[in-house]
């Protein structure tokens, strides 16, 4: 089961400015092929599907809690697209008859994510086209080796995509968090070369880093590579999966340092706080009456 904290996986700092074209990027970190629902789901049923859990114990972990950290990079990513819609509100009053959406055609994202009756301008289970995220993305052959080799070409994969989002857009609220999530994708890329190495002796890390961009060209990267995330194994939890430590061990491969594996999940940073956007009846209240009413509500609760 999973524990839920109310918490960004990292510290991101809420754009300053609406940009739609940039949230229209992102958006196929979410749900394209090699986007962050790919990732989650395949290793999320990998883990589910895993027999012989007892003697293959660490490889278990390993899946399992990186399946976890992929729960909070969708967080992430949702909470970019919705930082980066922010403030790109209708303009125009209804009364008088104007047509409030229509600057919104042409400002990047697909018109559904401002037109379906979804909350207003935030990310969906789609990639860049809008088309939905399909569970055929996953791989789950119940093989062991096929599906670590799978993971190992997945975060690859998504590493491509990654960058290729990073060269689309200066925004640096995009940039901070493509930078924090291309240093985890390298961690789990080696830690499923590392795995692969121990089951068949195949030195899968010699391939690394697919594509063959260094970690520290990316400028929003540093900082993450300074604090020593890209040597960091989260297992997400204090009690299990400790077995993880007998594959991440040993010195960094840019050899900065020991790998670690951390107990319990990232200290990370708050959550977005968004504005209602009445235009759009997204929420449909005065956000007057909410107040009162949360504050009838806090009343009982305290009394
Ligand atoms: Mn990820
Ligand atoms: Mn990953």
């Amino acid at each position: 089961m999973f524990l839920r904290v109310d918490r960004l996986q990292v510290e991101m700092p809420m754009p300053k400015d609406p940009d739609p074209s940039a949230a229209a990027a992102v958006q196929e970190l979410m749900g394209g092929r090699f986007g962050e629902m790919t990732t989650l789901n395949t290793y999320m049923y990998q883990s589910f599907n895993f027999r012989e859990r007892g003697k293959l114990r660490p490889y278990y972990a390993l899946i399992a809690n990186i399946a976890t950290e992929e729960l909070g990079h969708i967080e992430l990513v949702g909470a970019a697209v919705n930082g980066l819609l922010n403030g790109a509100e209708p303009k125009g009053d209804m009364s008088k008859g104007d047509a409030s959406f229509k600057h919104m055609i042409g400002a990047g994202g697909s018109i559904k994510t401002h037109v379906a009756p979804g909350p207003f301008g935030g990310i969906m289970c789609a990639d860049s086209l809008g088309r939905p995220w399909s569970g055929e993305y996953i791989f789950n052959s119940g093989n062991l080796i096929l599906d670590l080799l799978h993971n190992f070409f997945l975060e690859n994969g998504a590493r491509t995509a990654k960058l290729r989002v990073y060269q689309m857009t200066d925004n640096p609220a995009a940039r901070r968090m493509l930078g924090y999530l291309f240093t985890r994708g390298g961690v789990h890329a080696e830690a499923y070369a590392r795995a692969l190495e121990q089951l068949t002796g195949v030195d899968m890390k010699k391939m690394l880093p697919i594509p063959n961009l260094q970690p520290d060209q990316i400028p929003e990267s540093r900082p993450f590579l300074e604090e020593g995330w890209h040597r960091r194994l989260y297992r997400f939890s204090t009690t299990d999966y400790d077995e993880i430590k007998m594959i991440w061990q040993g010195q960094a491969l840019d050899g900065s340092g020991p790998l670690e594996v951390r107990d319990g999940p990232p200290e990370g940073g708050p959550q977005y706080d968004l504005a209602a956007v009445p235009e759009a009846f997204v929420p449909d209240y005065h956000p007057q009456e909410i107040l009162e009413i949360a504050q009838k509500l806090y009343k009982k609760a305290s009394g």
